[in-house]
């Protein structure tokens, strides 16, 4: 997806790559994942076995996928990439858990993504390691079983409400992954910006982590347009200013809070257009020609995290905290 330009050029992909810990001690934040993760691993690897299979949920650019890679890292085991929308059949499943040597960590990012018959052979693939091919078609079709090797399965999706209750219950442990706070993102800053090597001094990191959505993607790719701006306008010696980090932020369009184009279209769409709501979620993705989806799993969840958004049974509000960041009167005439 390209909404809060997640979505980035390979050298961007590379240098995010750079910037991803490889170990639970330097992973930044989520404490209490931390430790249920650590724990789970330890044990596995005392009694010499593939760790259980793993659920990560939560919005883009949290970490699902780098925690995925520290599994794999921290247990000492080959690790295996895939997403839902590469596997369309069963067939496509089957092709990956048979070619899985033993104790390899399959990483599914997109889960919720998979086809359905894929999901159906995964559910016995996770609980027996094995599966059931389907040979020939009609009344002579057969079923052969195949042996598998033992796995651990890390699935990421950014909606854990629309995976199949068989499926989600087949993971040994969820972990729902939280927006960090912003002492956390200074901390996230800090390492990237020795990893860029680039100065950037705390009253800067805190700037930039105030704009990031609670997010250690955007914390990162805000970072490197800083750099640019130092790079070309500033002065690398002095290292980034807080007027470096303002100029360059507002020139891609993120607001003081760290809303986007996208988040604030929403806003100016909920509030301006449709009273402040109530109003479908669909109905608003069309207003802003953006997915449903897009809406749903990034924008919203941000929104309603800093109170900005509500749900109630007939669609989304605005919250008076919406009205006083557009510096729009509410129409009711309340009084804040
Ligand atoms: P997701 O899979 O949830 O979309 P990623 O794991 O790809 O997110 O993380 C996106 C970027 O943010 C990576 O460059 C990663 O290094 C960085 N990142 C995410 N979480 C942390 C963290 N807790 N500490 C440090 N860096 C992080």
């Amino acid at each position: 997806s390209d909404a809060h330009g997640l979505a980035a050029d390979e050298t961007e992909l590379a240098v995010e790559g750079a910037l991803r810990p490889t170990s639970l001690a330097e992973f930044v934040g989520q404490q209490k994942v931390r430790g249920q993760l650590e724990l789970l691993l330890q044990a596995a690897s005392m009694q010499d076995r593939p760790a259980d299979h793993i659920l990560l949920s939560g919005p883009p650019g949290l970490g699902k996928t780098t925690l995925a890679m520290i599994v794999a890292h921290e247990s000492g085991r080959p690790l295996r990439m895939s997403s839902g929308p590469a596997i369309q059949h069963a067939g496509d499943l089957a092709a990956l858990l048979s070619s899985l040597v033993p104790g390899e960590v399959l990483f599914i990012d997109e889960i919720h993504r998979m086809a359905r018959s894929a999901e159906e052979m995964l559910y016995l693939a996770m609980e027996d390691f094995r599966i059931d091919i389907m040979v020939g078609k009609g009344a002579g079709a057969t079923s052969i079983p195949l042996e598998l090797a033992p796995f651990t399965l890390v699935g990421a999706t950014t909606r854990s409400g629309l995976l199949p209750n068989p499926l989600r219950d087949r993971f040994g442990f969820t972990a729902h992954m939280e927006y960090y706070e912003p002492d956390e993102l200074e901390r996230v800053i800090a390492r990237s910006a020795s990893v860029l090597a680039v100065d950037v001094p705390p009253i800067a990191r805190a700037e930039i982590a105030r704009r990031s959505r609670g997010t250690p993607r955007i914390a990162n790719r805000l970072l490197r347009r800083v750099r640019d701006f130092v790079v070309v306008h500033g002065d690398t010696a002095v290292g980034a200013t807080e007027a470096d980090v303002a100029a360059a932020l507002d020139l891609y369009d993120v607001d003081a809070i760290g809303l986007d184009r996208l988040d604030r279209a929403v806003l100016e769409a909920l509030v301006r257009r449709f009273g402040g709501g109530p109003v479908g979620l669909n109905t608003l993705a069309v207003t802003v020609g953006e997915e449903g989806e897009t809406i749903e799993s990034v924008v919203e969840p941000y929104l309603v995290r800093i109170g900005f958004v509500g749900r109630s049974p007939r669609g989304r509000v605005a919250m008076p905290a919406a009205y006083r960041h557009l510096g729009v009167p509410r129409a009711d005439g309340a009084l804040e």
